[in-house]
């Protein structure tokens, strides 16, 4: 009898102190993992949105990046943290392709996460180096039809959202490529624009600049719809690439078991970011925009990412794109 009620008053020390946690939450500074090298458009979506949470939470939240394996490196990593609410992930599409992509992954993106909000939704850009010799999208699928054998494209892994894009690409045209994986899009981004590689398709968080600049060849954008920033790039749809339509979407995650007092406290402090007149401002020079309210719950990110599994599973498979 006095061993069950020592047990029973360790239980509810341990509730009592869960729930306290969750209250004072958080006390000390959190750790934000992108699974891409830094300089990256996913970087850049996490910083800006970093630094807003770092206000609303009172702590600083740091962005790590790690990088490798098309983002399952990182997200395995955030997978098996203490779901105490100081690690968390920024992550996006992948978390849903990478459980079809990979044969064997070492953590389930539908079940071993708290989801915690989705961020924004970012259109792609089909771009060249400097001086590739296609001018348009058209000429560009004719060019690598011709030249399948020297054409490099550069993508930041398996599971990735240029390999993803690639993938698209290659089995719309019906054609292969030499794919060049690197840790994630900004390290791509640098060969792309020194000659190194041929083509990549990435989000317009990492390309608007490089394109306004000059510094790469456009060709086209992955959603159905123009992007602001960019007036005159065509959509591949347009471009003659029947049903060809992908958006980035990003969100946050915490590990399994997080209170859910704490994941709360994230998306709200995620909400206030993505309301951030400094956000949006810098989210439009980008290219896309926030979430609107009513994809931002927790509980609507949790349905989506299982959503989006069920999405790409086919088209994962009819393209038989696999890695182990
Ligand atoms: N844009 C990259 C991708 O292809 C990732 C990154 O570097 O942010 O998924």
């Amino acid at each position: 009898m006095r061993m069950l009620s020592a047990a029973l008053a360790l239980a509810a020390a341990i509730g009592f102190s869960a729930a306290a946690t969750a209250q004072d939450y958080p006390t000390r500074p959190i750790t934000m993992v992108v699974p891409f090298a830094a300089g990256g458009p996913t970087d850049t979506v996490a910083r800006l949105v970093a630094e807003s949470m770092s206000k609303t939470l009172g702590q600083q939240v740091i962005v790590e990046n790690v990088g490798g394996a098309g983002g399952t490196r990182g997200a395995g990593q955030v997978a098996k943290a203490a779901p105490d609410g100081y690690t968390i992930l920024l992550h996006h599409i992948g978390q849903a392709t990478a459980a079809t992509l990979y044969r064997k992954l070492p953590y389930n993106p539908a079940t071993d996460f708290e989801a915690v909000g989705l961020v924004t939704a970012v259109p792609m850009t089909m771009i060249g180096k400097p001086g590739f010799a296609p001018k348009t999208m058209a000429e560009a699928v004719d060019f690598v039809k011709a030249n399948k054998d020297k054409v490099t494209y550069g993508n930041a892994g398996v599971g990735s959202a240029s390999h993803l894009c690639g993938m698209l690409f290659m089995s719309s045209i019906g054609t292969q490529m030499t794919t060049v994986p690197y840790q994630g899009t900004g390290p791509a981004m640098n060969d792309l624009v020194g000659g190194q590689i041929d083509l990549m398709c990435d989000q317009t968080t990492n390309t608007t600049g490089q394109i306004k600049g000059g510094k790469v060849k456009a060709y086209a954008v992955t959603t159905k719809d123009h992007v602001k920033s960019l007036p005159d790039l065509p959509t591949m749809q347009e471009s003659g690439l029947k049903d060809f339509e992908v958006a980035v979407w990003h969100g946050i995650y915490a590990p399994k078991g997080t209170p859910k007092a704490i994941v709360d406290k994230l998306n709200a402090a995620l909400d206030v970011a993505l309301n951030d007149p400094k956000v949006v401002a810098r989210f439009a020079d980008l290219g896309t925009e926030p979430e609107p309210k009513d994809r931002r719950s927790p509980a609507f990110h949790k349905d989506f990412v299982i959503a989006e599994i069920a999405k790409w599973k086919p088209v994962i498979q009819s393209a038989g794109v696999y890695a182990d």
